[in-house]
């Protein structure tokens, strides 16, 4: 809901992996994510590839470096998430009990 009329870009994916199901489970949601977002970016790439269009990536180049710091920041804050969200649940579930 944060992302304002780009959450259009997540519709289809909330659709397959909804909060707090699929999504949570570590490393095979951030990767799922990851794959999604590949996808998402690859289409309009290839429509303007198709076009004649060429978008310049040739020179984007990361060391392995970059991409293992990209990676694990990705996997922290993806984990970083999920234990937010199972404290959150946890803390909502002992609220509930001293009511
Ligand atoms: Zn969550």
């Amino acid at each position: 809901m944060r992302w304002g009329l780009l959450r259009i870009i997540w519709m289809p994916y909330s659709k397959v992996a909804s909060h707090r199901r699929v999504s949570h489970i570590p490393v095979i949601g951030l990767l799922m994510r990851t794959a999604y977002l590949c996808v998402i970016v690859a289409i309009p790439i290839a429509v303007l590839k198709a076009f004649g269009i060429n978008v310049g990536f040739k020179n984007l180049r990361a060391s392995s470096a970059h991409l293992i710091s990209f990676a694990l920041g990705m996997l922290v804050a993806d984990t970083l998430h999920i234990v937010l969200d199972l404290l959150t649940s946890a803390f909502k579930k002992l609220i509930s009990r001293l009511r």
